[in-house]
């Protein structure tokens, strides 16, 4: 497995590989690897000749006063791992080289991008799209691996591949969990014991979205009233929002519309932001 931390160095790498007919792969993270991170690169790694991980803690998508200082690193321990899972190149990369002195230009996503997380984070849909527009012309990949955990990220990134006609295949991986259904973040390291304790209820919450539309429930009121009433059995945490969306716009719904609702979930527990989500199949009968 090889590290390159220069750029300059991902991007002629990335072009000799293409050259030679293989098919790249790259899995975009903020480093300090845990199942779900690994699970990304092993789908890159099965579809894919050459698998490029990127870590990179992008300082262009947090806000003042966010956790960009404290946020968890790593990289020896991500090394062993991402080598585990089948990367062959590691791109690590520091603020300086992805944003040097007279760094000018971002990319910015429209609509969609200013609720939910966008509306909380203001600039942080900013920083997500700029800097994978950087990673995609310097790994030069035929496919992108994302994970279905942060929804609105991959709701953003394929409106901008599609946008700007970058020639890339999405793939979009399920969420991965721990035995109690919280959804492992590199943030979880953030929670004191007794908040870890009450975590689980943010997929209680999803599940029970789940089973009222599966009930037949249709009003995204009530669906969200479900949700709520379970979280605040979390005594130890505070909801920033709880949303029901349509996945293809990333529109608050009135009411749950076939083939598939968004219920959405971002709950502070101390100064761990944790946030989850849950697809749901919504059948035209009702
Ligand atoms: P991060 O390092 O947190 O920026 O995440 C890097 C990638 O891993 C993103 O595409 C995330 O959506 C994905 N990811 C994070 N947590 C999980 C999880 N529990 N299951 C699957 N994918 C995840």
């Amino acid at each position: 497995m090889e590290i390159i931390r220069s750029a300059g160095e991902m991007q002629s790498h990335a072009e000799k590989i293409r050259s030679s007919g293989k098919r790249i792969g790259v899995v975009p993270t903020m480093g300090y690897f845990h199942e779900g991170h690994t699970s990304l690169i092993r789908i890159a790694r099965e579809r894919c000749d050459v698998v490029v991980t990127t870590i990179f803690v992008n300082p262009a998508q947090f806000g003042t006063g966010e956790d960009f200082e404290q946020y968890p690193r790593d990289f020896e321990r991500d090394k062993a791992l991402a080598e585990e899972g089948g990367t062959d190149v590691i791109f690590a990369p520091d603020a300086e080289e992805m944003y040097p002195p007279g760094f000018g230009t971002f990319v910015v996503p429209e609509d969609g991008a200013s609720i939910l997380e966008g509306q909380v984070r203001p600039s942080h849909f900013r920083g997500v799209v700029t800097v994978v527009v950087k990673l995609f012309h310097l790994t030069k990949p035929h496919i992108a691996v994302f994970g279905q955990k942060d929804a609105q990220q991959v709701f953003v990134v394929r409106r901008m591949i599609r946008d700007l006609n970058f020639d890339i295949d999405l793939v979009v991986a399920p969420t991965i969990r721990e035995q109690d259904g919280l959804a492992k973040s590199s943030r979880n390291l953030y929670l004191t014991a007794a908040e870890r304790a009450e975590a689980p209820l943010l997929y209680q919450a999803l599940k029970e979205a789940e089973s009222l539309a599966a009930l037949g429930e249709r009003k995204a009121e009530k669906i969200r009233a479900a949700v709520s009433e379970v979280l605040q059995r979390a005594k130890l945490a505070t909801a920033d929002y709880v949303a029901v969306v349509d996945p293809e716009t990333f529109r608050e719904v009135g009411e749950l519309h076939p083939p598939l609702a968004l219920v959405a979930v971002a709950v502070r527990f101390g100064s761990a932001r944790l946030i989850d989500n849950i697809l749901i199949s919504v059948s035209s009968k009702g």
